[in-house]
Parts: structure tokens; sequence; C-alpha cells
């Protein structure tokens, strides 16, 4: 591999022959490979490679924008490191308009925009700035679309390979929108870095084809950090309806008129009122179980239930006693006024936004879906303040066609196993190369032990309180035994509250992090960065309480000793709902590998996540200790995994080696 820019380690060459194999066969290719293995640089040199052989372009696409950073740092050690053919190395990281729409960026409102709402605002901004008016719409349009302050731009960019932050900043000084500057830019890269709704959207993805200027056989799809793409796909192909949008639908209806509908029978407010009482008497019958006369029949609160395909739609035909032709005149009304009031916003120089819109194209959603791939739910997961309606995407391959058009695809991620299940999921049809690559760093270098005495079985805990309080002496003894870098991940904050409420917290004897529900990412940042300088300067050591599966356990890195010892307290089995079940019963149906498919591989990777924080490269050294006696179940996945009688007595041993 030529443009590969480092000395390759172990599983490297092999990654990236394997890759080039399956480009030149056109097949796509799933593989998993530890972290910290160097997927990203193998996929990147070698794709890179084949891509420029072979006139093609590559889509890299990364769920966060710190890994898209990372694919952009990756790309300049190729360039450094291959001076004869500089020029031809040239990639641009895209970002969603939120974050490059200058106007955007510095406006609250607008901040809040979809992309959608976002692209319609710029439109008319860009139309009122193509206008002979001078001073009139988005003035960094108006600078992008002038010759003299755009000269130069492309070839500084060419030189620099900028991050899209770098980019954006230095666009932001030169009062030039990036987004608009990027379209250009793209036409020439060989390589974009952008997040994954710019492939799997229909609308995002038509504007990057588009700029791009090739046809989809000529692009190789590459996608990082593969195992988040399944829900990253149920989540935008699913629809939700709550009370809150409805109560703004009430609000927008009577600002702007409130027109009557039904020959004057009903307001458009009125409408939306009686959908609210439809959705509150749902959730009354079906998350609380109330009968008629107001006895509750669930014992447990429920946090969301399945509703009989069409009772939502029949339950509005009838209390308004009118036909299905009459509902979908009213959603088309719906529509067309929302329209309007869109217009109204946008020449206001506001987000066109419209809940009544938002109100329309959800109930035209509802009433043409595909019941077999949707689970129809009604869900109230805030304790009453806000129920919904939603119907939940339960197979993801409804958005994968455009996967086939590609030349090739390339999956990658540090935790796939069983491959098979994303594979299926995806729906990726043919020929397709599914590789597990082994750890390439010292197996003595890692232990991972479990206790056998605890658990945080619900029914288990909720029968003898001994087990909770044995966990919280774990804890607390290993977090005070050892000076080394600590993080706890407990499956839900609920569990890590009990331990704060029973102020197991006040009894660690060293400097505690803990991560907070609603924590901004500069707070979070801030947070992690000062939990790694207690491992930096090697010292006391700190502790970190954090959740399973978050923003911490799943992307975050702690080479050396700014972690050594993770303790991952319980299962993080999902949560029993309704939506868990369906997606079950639809991979039991499809697959006939339900529970395999959606409840323990799901987990072993919430395990393998966490565990894999502690080994970075291969002279990292680390502990890690699951607190429940079902990590047997896991064996398949951590092929290390120990019982401990004695987990201090064998922390230390490990430790002293
Ligand atoms: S031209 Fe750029 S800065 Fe102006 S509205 Fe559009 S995306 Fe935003």
């Amino acid at each position: 591999m030529e443009l590969f820019p480092y000395k390759p380690r172990k599983n490297q060459d092999a990654i990236m022959q394997t890759i080039k194999n399956c480009l030149e066969s056109r097949r796509d290719m799933v593989f998993e490979s530890g972290t910290g293995s160097g997927k990203t640089i193998c996929t990147l040199a070698s794709s890179l490679e084949f891509a420029l052989e072979n006139n093609k372009k590559i889509i890299y696409t990364t769920r966060t924008n710190a890994q898209q950073r990372q694919v952009i740092l990756e790309l300049r050690a190729i360039r450094n490191n291959n001076n004869d053919i500089k020029g031809e190395i040239f990639g641009v990281g895209i970002q969603g308009r939120a974050n490059m729409c200058l106007l955007a960026r510095n406006d609250p409102e607008l901040s809040k925009g979809t992309s959608d709402e976002l692209s319609r605002f710029c439109s008319n901004e860009k139309k009122k700035a193509k206008s002979t008016s001078k001073d009139n719409g988005c003035i960094y349009f108006r600078n992008s679309i002038d010759e003299k302050k755009t000269e130069n731009i492309i070839d500084w960019v060419k030189n620099k390979l900028p991050t899209a932050e770098e980019f954006i900043d230095f666009c932001e000084k030169k009062q030039l929108c990036p987004y608009e500057l990027n379209k250009q830019l793209i036409h020439e890269s060989t390589i974009v870095v952008c997040p994954y709704i710019y492939v799997f959207d229909l609308m995002i993805r038509n504007i990057l084809f588009d700029s791009l200027s090739v046809p989809e056989n000529d692009m190789i799809l590459v996608v990082d950090e593969a195992h988040n793409l399944p829900n990253f796909i149920r989540d935008l192909y699913s629809s939700q309806l709550s009370m809150f949008i409805l109560n703004n639908c009430v609000f927008e209806a009577e600002k702007y008129g409130d027109p009557s509908m039904l020959n004057g029978r009903l307001t458009v407010s009125g409408f939306c009122k009686l959908i609210n009482d439809i959705i509150r008497d749902l959730r009354d019958t079906y998350v609380y179980g109330i009968l008629e006369g107001g006895i509750r029949q669930e014992p447990v609160r429920k946090e969301d239930a399945f509703i009989p395909s069409h009772e939502f739609e029949t339950e509005i035909l009838s209390r308004l006693k009118i036909t299905s032709k009459t509902f979908h005149d009213i959603i088309s009304d719906l529509i067309a006024f929302g329209e309007k009031i869109q217009e109204y916003r946008q020449k206001e120089g506001k987000l066109p936004r419209s809940y009544l819109h938002k109100l329309g194209l959800f109930l035209e959603i509802w009433i043409n879906l595909e019941t077999n791939q949707h689970a129809k739910l009604i869900v109230d997961a805030t304790g009453g303040k806000n129920p919904r309606i939603e119907a939940f995407c339960l197979d993801p391959s409804v958005g994968t066609d455009i996967i086939r058009d590609f030349h090739s695809s390339i999956h990658m991620s540090g935790t796939l196993e069983p491959i098979e299940e994303y594979r299926d999921s995806l729906g990726l049809i043919g020929d397709c190369e599914l590789v597990s690559y082994p750890s390439p760093f010292p197996k003595e270098n890692r232990k991972v032990l479990y206790a056998s005495d605890v658990t945080t079985k619900y029914s288990e805990i909720i029968k003898d309180e001994k087990i909770l309080n044995k966990m919280k002496a774990i804890v607390t003894n290993i977090c005070n035994f050892f000076p080394k870098n600590t993080m706890v991940f407990f499956p839900s904050f609920n569990i890590m509250s009990m331990f704060r409420n029973d102020k197991t917290f006040n009894k660690i004897n060293r400097c505690l992090f803990v991560e907070e529900q609603q924590m901004s990412q500069s707070a979070l940042m801030e947070l992690v960065s000062d939990f790694k300088d207690f491992g930096n300067q090697n010292g006391e050591g700190a502790a970190l309480f954090s959740v399973i599966g978050g923003r911490i356990s799943e992307g975050m890195d702690f080479p050396a000793k700014q972690l050594e010892i993770a303790v991952i307290v319980g299962i993080p089995y999902p949560k029993p709902t309704a939506r868990q079940r369906g997606l079950q019963r639809y991979y039991d149906l499809k697959f006939r590998k339900g529970w395999e498919y959606t409840v323990e591989a799901p987990t072993a990777r919430k395990l393998l996540q966490s565990i894999g924080r502690l080994i970075r490269d291969e002279n990292d050294r680390g502990v890690a200790v699951i607190l429940d006696k079902r990590a047997t179940r896991f064996k398949r996945y951590i092929s290390d995994l120990q019982e401990s009688k004695n987990l201090v007595e064998d922390i230390e041993n490990f430790m002293e080696k």
C-alpha cells in the first residue's frame, strides 16, 4: 500500500489488502477491528489509492464531528508522506447546515431549525441577495459570489486541508459562507467527509451528489463507527406527534386567523385540540391501563404501548363523523395552510417553521404507513408531561437501497459482532465480505473480571436490598483502594441516582466527577478533561461516574494513565419497552434471531465499547470489572472474561505485574 503513511502494525496490511480486493471486485465489505487498531487510516489509505487510480470519489461518513476531524488529520498525514502526488490528494469535511450556515450559528432561533427549514430560509436569502438591491439577503452569500472576495480560497483550502471547524472559522473571518463555498470544493475533491445524513436522507443526498457531479457507481461509500448506522436510519424513518407540537399548532392556528373546516363545523385549532384529546385517551388506555370508569388496570407504570393499527385514525373519523376522503382533504388543507404560514414567516425574515405543516405531514405519513415495517406506539416517557404517538421504524433496510448504487461500500467498527446482524439489518445483499480482525494489542495488557454474587436484575434487587448494598461497597472499595483513574459506568441515570441518594458518592475518598443527564457538550468535555488531568499527573487518580452507551463510553479516548480501571455496574440490557418488543418480534419473524440481534448483540456492543476505553495502543494496560453474574452470557463476545471472588486482590495482582 503506497499511500499508507506509517509503519503498518499487526493486521493493518491484511485490512488494507482485503479492502483493495473488495474494491477491485466491486464488493461490499463489513469489518470489525478493535478500538485503537487504526481502522480509519487503513480504510482511508487503501480506498484513496483505488480512487486515484480508477477515477472514483469517496464519501466517508461519520457519526460525530470528532470522527470527521480525525479523518481529515489522517488525510493530511497521507498527503505529507506523498509529496509527489500532493496536489491530487484533496478532501473536504462538511457538517450539517445548522453548523455551516453562519447566519444560523449566530442566531438562537435559526440554529434550532431543521435542515429543511434552513434550506428554505437559505434559498430565500440567496434569492434576495441576487436581487438588484445592494443590502438585501445574506451578506455571506453576497460575498461568496463576489469573485474578488473568493480569490485564492480554493488554493488556501487545497494547501491547508482544513477540518470543517477550521474552514468555518476561516470563512467567518472573511465573511464568506462556508456552506456555499464547500459546494465548489466538493466538486474538486476526491474525498468528502460528512455525517451519515448526507447519504441516507434523500433530499440532503441530492444536494451533495449534485455538487459531486459524478454517478453513484463512481463513488465509494465508507461508513465509520458503523454499529450506529441501523439506529440512525431507524430514527430517520420514524415519525412522532407529541402534545408539545399540538399545543404549538393550536397557538399557531389562533395567531394566523384560525380558519374553519368542515363547512364551519370546526376550526383548525379545534381539530388540533381533538387530536390532543385522542392522544391523551390512547395514553390513558394503553400506557396507564385505565379502563372505563377510571379503574387502573396496570400495576406497573409503563413507558409506551402498541396501539392497534388503525385506532388513531378511526377515532378521528368517528369523533368528527367524517369519511376517510374528508380526512384526506383536511390533511391537504393543513399542509397548504402550513405552507402559507411558512411563506409568511419567511417574508418576515424568520425561520420558515410551521407546526401545522408538520402536523399535516405527520398525518399523511401515518395513514400511508407500511405497518409491517413500522410499529405504531403511544409513548409517555416524561411522566405525563409530553405524551406522543410514534411510527417507529423497525427495519433500517428501508433506507439503504442507495448502498447498492455505489461502486462498493466499506463498513467498519470496533464492535460489530455478530457481523451477520449488521449485514442482515441493512439488507446488504450479494457477495459481501465479512471479516473480524483480532485485537492487535498484547492479550496480557487487559483483564476483564466479573463478580458472580451481584446483579442489577430488577426482580432480584427489589427482593433483596443487600445486592445493591454489596455493589455500592465494591464500587467504593475499588475507587478508594487504587490511586488510579477509574471510571464507573451505570446502566442508567436511574441506577446512578440510587447510588447517589444513598450517599455512596460521599464515601469516595478521591476527586469524583459525575456526568449529569442534561449536561451540555462543553460542560461534559470540561469534566472529562479535568478527569484526564488527574491521570496525566500520575498522582492520586480520580473517579468518573458515567452511564454506559453514552457520550463518554462510546467515542472518547483515554490513553495511558488517563484510564486504568473501568467498572461496569450491571448488564446494560435494553429496557423492556413495547418499542423493544416490537423490534425483537420483527427480527424474529424476518431472521428468527430476535433475541440475538436486538438484545444480546446491542448489549455486548455497549459492554465492549466501555471496556474498549481502557486500551488504545500496545503500551496501554487496564482492568475492567463487570458487576453482574449475567456477564457469563457474553463470554462469546468477551473471550478473556474471568470470574473474581476477590476483586480488589485480583485487580491489585494485575496492577503489580
Ligand atoms: S448563504 Fe450561507 S450563510 Fe447565508 S443563509 Fe445560506 S447557508 Fe446561511
